[in-house]
């Protein structure tokens, strides 16, 4: 008879099956069965070793016998549902059929199914499939989760970080810089006539330099700076633990990685510009990271009306400086 449940293949790799039982006549008998049905199947003899080749990882189901020596199937599953914390590995216990205390107990603390011995082997199936079944929604839902949350902070066209992450980011870096008295720099970038290129070579073109500017500001600064995209072809740069002349020459960097070597388009290479805002905290007119990014603004305005092409910095308002006479 075929049973359409226990024999139905699984979808992918197949699944990483632990078989802890302390008595090797049914562990073994279990173990070639399921691996008949397609399943990489482990085994261990007891719970201590059920609880190390959890800890390795990968497995996607564990059968644990209840009555084992030392560490019993109980305790076992006590553990594994603490070492998996917030993921799902699922959990079928092994018991005699009379022992109903141990299953109900067993349910209690987290296993998921159970399977009385002697068992009938289609059950066994029925239910490890089901539970795999399960396992497997579980891990594409997870998977969706981690790139929704990947997505929600990057800006889809150059990969940067977006708008929204960095006010948060920024944020959490200016506190940071208050309480422990760092300096924290923030440079704003504008690519310079950015209209002309869409209206010369395309919008496609345009977009295509805006993800090589983006790959060449992540490659001239460090690790923990954050990247960003501010907007259309703007980009903000913030810089933990940088000082005034650090921030000066992250921002002369970055200007020479954009501009000394052309960027290809459709219609040839072509030499990008750009206009870069520096301002750094602590400063007098800098109490929040607000004014920092206002101040990084207005410096980045100040590098357009001079005449673009050039990094200007962010100075107290009234600020002089007077030479002494010599
Ligand atoms: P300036 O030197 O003063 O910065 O001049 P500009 O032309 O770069 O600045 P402006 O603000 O006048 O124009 C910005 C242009 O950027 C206009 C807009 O179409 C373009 N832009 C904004 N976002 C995108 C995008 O995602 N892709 C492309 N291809 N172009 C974009
Ligand atoms: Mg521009
Ligand atoms: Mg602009």
């Amino acid at each position: 008879m075929v049973d359409t449940l226990s024999s139905t293949p699984p979808v992918g790799a197949p699944p990483r099956v632990l078989v802890a039982d302390d008595d090797a006549l049914t562990r073994d008998y279990i173990a070639n069965l399921l691996r008949s049905h397609g399943m990489d199947v482990e085994t261990a003899d007891d719970g201590q070793r059920a609880i190390a080749k959890v800890r390795d990882g990968d497995l996607d189901i564990v059968l644990l016998d209840i009555i084992m020596p030392g560490l019993d199937g109980l305790d076992c599953c006590r553990l594994i549902k603490g070492i998996v914390g917030d993921g799902f590995l699922p959990i079928v216990l092994l018991t005699a059929r009379a022992d109903t205390d141990s299953r109900v107990t067993g349910l209690r603390i987290g296993a998921d199914d159970y399977v009385c011995k002697p068992f009938d082997e289609r059950e066994l199936l029925a239910r490890v499939n089901n539970l795999l079944r399960i396992k497997r929604m579980h891990d594409r839902i997870n998977e969706a989760k981690q790139k929704l949350s990947v997505v929600a902070v990057q800006d889809e066209l150059t990969s940067l970080y977006n708008y929204r992450y960095l006010h948060t980011r920024l944020g959490e870096e200016f506190k940071r810089a208050e309480r422990y008295r760092e300096p924290l720099a923030c440079v704003m970038v504008d690519i310079d006539h950015f209209k002309q290129v869409n209206d010369r070579h395309g919008h496609d073109a345009g977009d295509g330099i805006l993800r090589e500017v983006a790959a060449r500001l992540i490659r001239a600064v460090r690790e923990i700076d954050v990247v960003a995209r501010y907007g259309g072809e703007e980009f903000l740069l913030v810089l933990p633990r940088t000082n005034f002349s650090g921030a000066l020459a992250v921002a002369e960097r970055v200007w020479r990685a954009v501009g000394s070597e052309p960027m290809s388009t459709p219609s040839g290479p072509k030499k990008i510009s750009i206009s870069l805002g520096v301002a750094v905290y602590p400063s007098r007119d800098i109490k929040n990271k607000d004014q920092l990014l206002k101040a990084s603004d207005r410096a980045l305005h100040q590098a357009k009306h001079e005449g673009r092409n050039r990094i200007c910095v962010f100075q107290h308002q009234g600020y002089m400086f007077r030479p002494e006479a010599g």
